[in-house]
């Protein structure tokens, strides 16, 4: 386990990312009812944009950075509101010193009424993350495989709720990891939000994930298309040589809001954090009619 995400945090994928995650526990808010996050895949927490892991790579400066540093129209600011509270919240000073994971993203905008639990397998970070929500007894926090446990945590209690499954993609086999979880994930709890990162890297494997997942869907599950979201941007050319030029997420169950709140955001920030020749963004429902056809027959 070589990944750690101090040297990511905060780049274009997590902004997206976390964006996603912040407007769908505000979409569960609006209703009294309490609702559990789970987060298979936790990493340490939070970011110290300072550390030295961040300086010797700092992908925030063309994430996050950029997003902070620029004017929003009003509809933008509308959409990242939830993030930003969140960013603005960890960081008093005018300078951007520390940036939400995921969990962190969770624990400052659930309601005391919510829950969050959280798996990392890494045993510092596992140590780490624990540290941090100590004393916050909303939030638990297990050392162990987050693949593993899902079965065991769904669906929970609440019946209501989002799962987060944010793999590292180290290992050759994340991918079919991923399905085999997105499957049995969605048999336990089919009602439940689901969200899947992948990176756009391998895309031969990224497309057997996404449409082997809604065809499973549609076909054997009897989920109506609207209840797959996909939403994916690149910062340049896919083909290009260096570090990772696109990500995204697969949302099962979203929000009904979702959608048209991506629509206004994916532009926007496709063009904050473009990087070079090529970038782009999608945001469909994977199933297009051909696919649906030749389910079928
Ligand atoms: N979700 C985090 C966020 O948005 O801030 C980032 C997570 S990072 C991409 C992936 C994390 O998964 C790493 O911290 C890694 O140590 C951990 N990890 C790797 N394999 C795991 C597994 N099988 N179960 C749980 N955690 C795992």
């Amino acid at each position: 386990m070589n990944y750690r995400h101090a040297f990511h945090a905060g780049n274009f994928a997590d902004v997206l990312k976390h964006a996603v995650l912040a407007l769908c526990l505000e979409h569960f808010k609006r209703k009294d009812k309490p609702f559990a996050v789970i987060d298979t895949h936790a990493g340490i927490g939070a970011y110290d944009l300072t550390s030295d892991a961040a300086r010797r790579s700092p992908e925030w400066q063309a994430g996050i950075g950029r997003v902070m540093a620029k004017d929003r129209p009003a509809d933008v600011e509308r959409v990242l509101a939830p993030l930003l509270r969140v960013i603005c919240a960890m960081n008093a000073g005018k300078d951007l010193n520390a940036y939400p994971g995921s969990p962190e993203v969770s624990a400052r905008l659930i309601r005391p009424q919510d829950r969050i639990h959280l798996c990392e397998l890494h045993e510092a970070d596992s140590k780490t993350l624990d540290k941090r929500y100590a004393l916050n007894a909303r939030v638990k926090v297990e050392q162990r495989d987050g693949y593993r446990a899902l079965k065991a945590m769904l669906p929970p209690r609440e019946k209501r709720g989002l799962v987060l499954i944010d793999p590292p993609f180290e290992s050759r086999d994340e991918f079919v990891r991923l399905a085999e979880a997105a499957m049995k994930g969605l048999e336990r709890w089919p009602t439940g939000t689901f969200i899947f990162w992948r990176p756009m890297k391998d895309l031969w494997s990224l497309d057997r994930f996404d449409e082997g997942l809604a065809e499973w869907l549609v076909t054997e599950r009897d989920v109506e298309p609207a209840a797959i979201l996909r939403a994916d941007m690149w910062v340049r050319d896919l083909e290009s040589e260096g570090k990772l030029a696109g990500a995204g997420l697969v949302i099962i169950n979203p929000p009904h809001t979702l959608e048209a709140d991506l629509l206004v955001l994916m532009p926007w920030l496709c063009d904050v954090l473009k990087q070079g020749e090529g970038a782009g963004w999608r945001l469909d429902g994977i199933v297009t009619e051909e696919m649906a056809a030749g389910w079928a027959g």
